[in-house]
């Protein structure tokens, strides 16, 4: 056996160990009795210990060193270099985290997200504090124990969009941004609103159900090699090169959340199904980045699935599965609702154009946080200062402000950036894939989306790690990534909606 050979023949086994921890995850998150959590977090905790060591088993550095030298290694995209240099670099990583740290970390954040129930629940941030300094003291230990290149929360971005610089992605928001608060203002200037009281009339769960499968599987997820299932908080997790869970939640007086989460998960699990089956588990076979995934799902929830064209084939169909809701409403009062862009307080509820506000905010922050520009103390009063900045809002509590996510409680730093970049990676793309596709409405109309997703599946599923996001982005667009597709989708669309003239909305974005 050669070396690569042993290394694919290690790496795979580790992947079954991983698949099998994740259908464990699945498994709680949706169908476990109560009774049982206590010893599943057992299974999964011996499972992930084993996982961790095969992961920094000293035979696999040498493995690397050895492969490093090859001469299989000449063409940098080739599946074996593409291994190679993606499992080393996995490897380096995992191997500079003292094992004392790791656990701390794990601690922290276990304890972190239940201080953070509990002090939502009771609109109390100061009992969460102690935890998530303890939580910021720890990031900016694992920073420097990873090493960057300029500065510490590059070590941590680096965790969910490998090769991201602080430096780059805060220009490409920033410009962002400075286009994006003038279109948001124009928008509430101009006296237009979508009825959004169309969307909380009743639709029936079980029409749901069936509405939200029907429209994944027009898509392309498929249901050979996945399911779509129920849960509290959706999500979507691999378990196989052949198996793709998907997951959303039913509020019969809300027609968005499953609807358009369905959208956006299937989006996630075309990405999934799109891999390279016979790589799984290995570089070649998997995702490139956080960024990157979530520019699939946001894709496909949203430049698909919030596009006119969409809604002319799937409005008919809308109205037959809910007749009581929408047979007295015209499509374009429908298409205005679900596109309705009204600054808000929460993240998760934000409209297309302001989500990214919402972003920006908390990136600006846990930056600060990381580089010891701001305190935890001083957090809750620097997010109202920026809401009252960004959006013209002001949070009534901090349950409905800086207490309102999750992921600083989990410790994910470095986390937020990745779902703006999904939106701005999402636009660069569908932009090419409109103009090499020779016009997308006109089969979104007609029900057709084979030429999108085989087009995502051929340029950017089957590539695996090949290119970075950056690389990636460059080499299907020919152009580095810029908030200028996203600007133009967003001006284009919205200064149509909302009338505006020109100057606010409709103008193709500069620069
Ligand atoms: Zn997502």
């Amino acid at each position: 056996m050669s070396t690569i050979d042993d290394l694919c023949r290690y790496r795979r086994e580790t992947a079954l160990l991983a698949a099998t921890e994740a259908l464990l995850g699945w498994d709680e998150r949706t169908y476990l009795p109560p009774a049982a959590g206590e010893y599943r977090a057992e299974q999964m905790t011996l499972l992930a210990g084993m996982i961790h060591r095969r992961e920094t088993d000293p035979r696999l550095g040498d493995w690397l060193g050895e492969l490093a030298a090859d001469s299989s290694m000449a063409d940098p995209r080739s599946d074996t270099a593409t291994i190679v240099r993606e499992l080393k670099r996995e490897y380096d990583k995992k191997v500079k985290l003292p094992q004392a740290l790791v656990e701390e970390l794990t601690r922290t954040s276990v304890l972190g997200q239940q201080a953070w129930v509990a002090a939502r629940a009771r609109n109390d941030f100061a009992s969460f504090a102690p935890l998530l300094e303890k939580m910021v003291r720890l990031k900016r230990e694992e920073a420097d124990a990873l090493g960057y290149a300029e500065c510490r929360y590059d070590a941590l971005l680096d965790s969910y969009e490998p090769g991201a610089l602080t430096s780059q992605v805060t220009r490409v928001l920033s410009a962002l941004r400075d286009q994006l608060v003038p279109l948001v203002a124009a928008i509430r200037d101009s006296g237009r609103q979508g009825d959004r009281e169309l969307l909380s009339r009743r639709y029936p769960l079980a029409a749901q159900q069936e509405f939200g499968r029907r429209i994944a599987a027009a898509i392309g997820f498929s249901f050979e090699r996945g399911r779509l299932d129920v849960t509290a908080h959706p999500f979507c997790t691999e378990l196989g090169p052949h198996d793709v869970r998907i997951t959303t939640r039913y509020d019969e007086r809300h027609f968005p959340g499953a609807f358009f989460g369905v959208l956006h998960e299937a989006g996630h699990g075309l990405y999934e199904q799109g891999l390279r089956a016979d790589q799984y588990g290995l570089p070649t076979g998997m995702h490139v980045s956080l960024g990157i995934h979530e520019s699939q799902s946001r894709l496909w929830e949203n430049l698909v699935g919030r596009s006119r064209a969409f809604w002319r084939y799937c409005y008919p169909l809308a109205r037959a599965a809910f007749p009581e809701a929408l047979s007295d409403v015209a499509e374009k009062d429908f298409f205005f609702a679900i596109n309705d862009v009204r600054p808000s307080l929460i993240r998760v509820e934000a409209d297309e154009a302001t989500y990214n506000l919402h972003i920006l905010i908390r990136f600006e922050l846990e930056q600060a946080l990381v580089e010891e520009e701001l305190s935890v103390a001083d957090l809750p009063s620097a997010w109202t200062e920026k809401y009252r900045h960004t959006l013209g809002l002001t949070p009534p509590n901090d349950a409905d402000g800086v207490l309102q996510d999750i992921h600083w409680s989990a410790g994910l730093f470095g986390y937020f950036a990745t779902y703006s970049l999904g939106n701005l990676y999402a636009s660069q793309f569908f932009e090419t894939a409109d103009r090499e596709l020779g016009g997308l409405a006109a089969q979104f109309e007609r029900g057709d989306f084979n030429p999108l997703r085989n087009w995502l599946i051929e340029r950017i599923h089957s590539q695996g790690r090949r290119f970075s996001a950056a690389e990636l982005v460059q080499q299907v667009t020919g152009q580095p990534l810029s908030h200028v597709p996203l600007m133009r989708h967003l001006q284009g669309k919205f200064g149509e909606l909302y009338g505006l003239s020109p100057a606010n909305g409709a103008r193709a974005a500069g620069g």
